[in-house]
């Protein structure tokens, strides 16, 4: 999923005061780049090799510009909560009314 403007100002706000200059653990640069989007590793039984999409963990990741070695952090922890889309009210008696009609005018034709 892509990151909004708003949820970047957000993670290059918190890795900012959390973690000030940091270097990448294998090339030593200062310099990284944030992912645009967010991605969701799931769970994997090695033993069974079952996967368990229930268990995955969303993560949002920068990458050394010079390396590209990658770093992960929680969104949930920054502070970026999901938001559950609005419940439409539907009408059951306008829907059956509509398919009554559409089956009247299969019927006719
Ligand atoms: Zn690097």
């Amino acid at each position: 999923m892509n990151l909004s403007e708003e949820d970047k100002k957000i993670i290059l706000d918190w890795i900012n005061e959390k973690c000030g200059v940091m270097r990448c653990n294998c090339c030593g640069n200062a310099k990284w780049e944030l992912v645009g989007f967010s991605t969701l590793p799931i769970g994997y039984d090695v033993r069974s090799t079952r996967y368990f999409y229930a268990q995955g963990l969303p993560q949002v990741t920068i990458a050394c510009i010079n390396c590209g070695h990658l770093l992960f952090f929680s969104p949930t922890i920054m502070g970026i909560e999901p938001i559950q889309p609005e419940e439409k009210e539907t009408n059951i008696e306008e829907k059956g009314s509509k398919i009554s009609t559409d089956q009247t005018n299969s019927d006719a034709g």
